[in-house]
């Protein structure tokens, strides 16, 4: 098998190399989610990134994109990785979720500041009852004329505190069985009536948030899709969320790989002989999903329902498998290394929380793509 890049991808890591050698330094600071200054930072990073053409590259250039195969979202996620710097904006599945369901008044309204930075959004689908079971959710949508009128709370929304939209899911026809009355609105955040509430995590990082909504009123032109049309574009986008398209971020695995190699080799690190076992395994399974990763991108597409299923469960318990042998290896001063690490670590947990707990990744993939019969 031909794991070489082809002349195109070859030509778009070289600039995109280039332009990180001129461009990365000025972005060296702190960067994360844990204060004022990091998100600051972030967000510039972010600015810059799109500003230079490379935020949202599989998107059509019309609304701000490059028209490129997903496959180069990837390799922007790789080449960031391996000069470490700081991560792309995960916008993927928000975007391709408004370019593929939006009307062309819609697309025009949001897509070119969400891929320009300029305009920060969130994703309120989880509720404090309807987080895997997410078709039970209770927040509504009443149309009333020109516009819906929102009410219920959301939970778990990240970048809601700093967010200018949200992408809501709600019930929109009470009377219709449940995965058939939920739609899809763009929701201003700075509308009357939305109180967002932070939630702090055990890593210290803020992007959390509940998110009330008291009466909201959003105009019928932010419906997303058709009425009903809800679930249909909630398992589009998280097909998006799930595959290696948003999760590509492999490169840094292998950064960490590389980091305990040289620890290692240096003495600054000690191990007995079966955690240098169980790193050198961790570190292949880091190399394979790194191939995968690019090219199941490249063969398929993101559009795959199932598949991402399949990503997210691969790239899950690779991470999660090189963080156990870290934590081994590192023991206490792992926690007392400074925030970085260990927020990497418990970051690495989260994984199969987000987009989908692996408990349903499973379910997903034994239906789905083994087609077991429902247990
Ligand atoms: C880092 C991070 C970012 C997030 N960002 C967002 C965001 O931006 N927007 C948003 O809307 N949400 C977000 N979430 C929330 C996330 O989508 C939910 O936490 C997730 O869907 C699980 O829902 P829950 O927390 O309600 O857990 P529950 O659904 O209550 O699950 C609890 C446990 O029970 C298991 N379980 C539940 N049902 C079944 C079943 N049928 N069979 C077997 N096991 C089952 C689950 O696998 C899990 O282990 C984020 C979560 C994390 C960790």
């Amino acid at each position: 098998m031909d794991f070489s890049d082809d002349p195109q991808v070859t030509r778009f890591r070289a600039d995109l190399r280039a332009w990180l050698t001129a461009n990365l330094d000025a972005h060296r600071g702190e960067t994360g989610y844990h204060s004022a200054e990091a998100l600051e930072n972030t967000q510039r990073w972010h600015r810059a990134l799109a500003a230079a053409g490379y935020v949202g590259v599989s998107l059509p250039a019309e609304y701000g994109g490059r028209g490129l195969p997903d496959r180069y979202e990837a390799v922007i996620n790789t080449e960031l990785a391996l000069a470490s710097a700081p991560p792309p904006p995960p916008i993927g599945h928000l975007a391709h979720a408004l370019a593929d369901f939006g009307s062309d008044d819609l697309k025009a309204r949001t897509l070119p500041a969400l891929v320009a930075c300029t305009q920060i959004w969130c994703q309120g689908f989880s509720e404090p009852g309807a987080g895997s079971d997410l078709a039970s959710l209770t927040t509504t949508a009443h149309a009333d004329g020109d516009r819906f009128i929102v009410n219920g709370q959301k939970i778990w929304t990240s970048g809601a505190m700093w967010a200018d939209w949200c992408l809501l899911f709600a019930r929109t026809e009470p009377d219709q069985p449940r995965h058939r009355g939920l739609s899809m609105l763009v929701v201003d955040m700075t509308s009357p009536g939305i109180d967002r509430r932070e939630i702090t995590l055990a890593s210290g990082s803020r992007e959390f948030a509940e998110v009330f909504f008291d009466g909201v009123e959003v105009p019928a032109a932010n419906l997303l899709g058709a009425r009903g049309q809800g679930w249909t574009i909630a398992m589009h986008l998280l097909t998006y969320e799930r595959g290696p398209a948003d999760m590509g971020w492999v490169g840094r695995l292998g950064n960490v790989v590389a980091g305990v190699r040289s620890a290692l080799a240096s003495g600054d690190l000690t191990a007995d002989r079966s955690t240098v076992e169980r790193l050198a395994a961790a570190a292949a399974d880091v190399e394979v999903l790194g191939w995968h990763v690019e090219r199941s991108l490249e063969s398929r597409g993101s559009a795959n329902s199932s598949a991402g299923s399949v990503d997210k469960l691969l790239s899950t318990k690779v991470e999660q498998n090189l963080y156990h042998v870290l934590v081994d290896l590192l023991g206490s001063s792992f926690v007392l290394g400074g925030p970085q690490p260990f927020g990497d670590y418990l970051w690495s947990r989260a994984q199969s929380i987000y987009g989908g707990t692996e408990q349903i990744q499973r379910q997903i993939v034994a239906e789905r793509v083994l087609g077991l019969p429902r247990a």
